[in-house]
């Protein structure tokens, strides 16, 4: 029987872990993707306190080393299911089941798709939804980049160091992303912008060959030829597979501000839940906070 499985090995997951190490807990992580979940994937990180500027993969590094250093467990499986069975949870994975006294899901949030035919048959052909794990194969080229806000600010960012040029191409008339962000795009002189499209279709053979957007103001066709299409239109959960235990609101497991859930022993922290802000900062907090409450609910009983 383990003390506490935390469900996602993201920012979350590993303060979680951290927490409850330090609590003198056994933890056991596990995560079905790459440790670090979605930070490990930016470019460039400003704004976690103390730090002034580190790349996500380090980031993500540092904090596997450190709960590595502690003795907690990993594993690389998906978690498909969790059941209470008396006192305890059994969690089954993909190739396991385990048991454990507690539960802190750090499940994140997954990018969101946007839906127009083909984009599954061209993942990994052109289409992508991290720039930086494939931006580099695109390295001399053009590239079209599909989102407004942070995310894309910054992919478009890194792309626009070694692509030809980066075509910025918004839903909307204006960038939702932090200022300091649009400042950066609007000095690179090889990316582009343009507002208010729509896209309608990937034009393709074996490999992408084009983009069709309609324009949503004028009504008119736009045919942008590039090499690659990233695209950072925001991000969805996927917690329904936990909805035995917890309650969904939009998908999103709901909690009071110490990451409780509907059932207690099970607790929820980062992305996953249901708040305001999601961010570094506040996924690391919540961390915590799941850890001292998961580890005062197994002291109790
Ligand atoms: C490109 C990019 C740049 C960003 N830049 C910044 C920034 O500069 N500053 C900032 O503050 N925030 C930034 N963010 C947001 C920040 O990364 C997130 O808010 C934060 O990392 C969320 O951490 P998390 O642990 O809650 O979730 P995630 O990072 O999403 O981690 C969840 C993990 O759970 C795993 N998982 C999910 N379901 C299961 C399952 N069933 N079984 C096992 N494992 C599972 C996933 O694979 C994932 O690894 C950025 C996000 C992106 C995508």
């Amino acid at each position: 029987m383990i003390d506490i499985i935390i469900i996602g090995g993201g920012a979350a997951g590993m303060t979680a872990a951290l927490y409850s190490l330090r609590s003198g807990k056994s933890v056991l992580v596990l995560e079905k993707e790459n440790f670090g979940g979605q930070i490990a994937n930016s470019p460039r990180v400003e704004n976690f306190p103390s730090i002034k500027e580190i790349s996500g993969s380090d980031l993500s590094s540092n904090m596997f080393d450190q709960i590595c250093n502690l003795g907690a467990e990993f594993e690389l499986e998906n978690v498909e299911h969790i059941e209470k069975v008396d006192d305890h949870f059994v969690v089954k994975t993909d190739y396991n089941e385990y048991e454990a006294r507690a539960v802190i899901i750090a499940s994140g949030v997954h990018h969101r798709k946007i839906g127009v035919a083909g984009e599954d048959d061209l993942i990994g052909k052109g289409v992508s939804y991290c720039a930086v794990c494939d931006g580099a194969f695109y390295k001399d080229q053009d590239v079209v980049l599909i989102g407004d806000a942070n995310t894309a600010l910054q992919y478009a960012l890194l792309l626009s160091n070694y692509c030809k040029s980066v075509h910025i191409c918004t839903l909307f008339d204006h960038f939702f992303g932090e200022d300091i962000l649009v400042k950066r795009i609007y000095e690179r002189p090889n990316i582009k912008i343009t507002h208010n499209l729509a896209l309608q279709k990937f034009n393709y053979k074996n490999e992408l060959e084009s983009l069709e957007f309609e324009d949503t103001q004028t009504k008119q066709k736009l045919v942008i030829p590039c090499a690659a299409c990233f695209i950072a239109i925001g991000q969805v959960p996927e917690n329904d597979k936990f909805a035995n235990l917890v309650k969904l609101d939009h998908g999103y497991i709901v909690t009071d501000d110490a990451c409780h859930t509907a059932t207690p022993g099970v607790y929820a922290a980062g992305d996953c839940r249901s708040k305001k802000v999601r961010q570094l900062t506040t996924a690391v907090a919540d961390g915590a906070i799941a850890a001292v409450e998961a580890v005062n609910y197994i002291d109790r009983k």
